[in-house]
């Protein structure tokens, strides 16, 4: 445990001093780098899976008879969600970095 010195006060002749104990482990409220980084690779894979909907959606109207090979990259990119998604939840629980951010 580290601590920092957060404010001096002088009264009468006294300087006051007040420290306060370092949060190690808890970050500051709004920011958390990891979970930052981890919620970029979430909202990468919900378009990644966006691009290849539309993707097929195109080729569909086209009249693509071979729209179907979307459907296993529609189905990875399904899964690499779902991965980022209980990654980034589980650091958020783990770490308690709900708010902000
Ligand atoms: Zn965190």
């Amino acid at each position: 445990m580290s601590w920092a010195v957060v404010a001096h006060e002088q009264v009468g002749n006294l300087m006051h001093v007040r420290v306060a104990q370092k949060r190690a482990h808890i970050p500051q409220v709004g920011f958390c780098r990891e979970k930052n980084c981890l919620q970029a690779e979430f909202l990468k894979a919900i378009h990644e899976l966006n691009r290849i909907q539309d993707e097929q959606t195109r080729a569909v109207i086209d009249g693509d008879p071979d729209f179907c090979r979307f459907d296993i990259l529609l189905h990875m990119a399904q899964e690499n969600k779902e991965q980022r998604k209980y990654a980034w939840m589980a650091h958020v629980e783990a770490h308690g970095c709900h708010d902000g951010g």
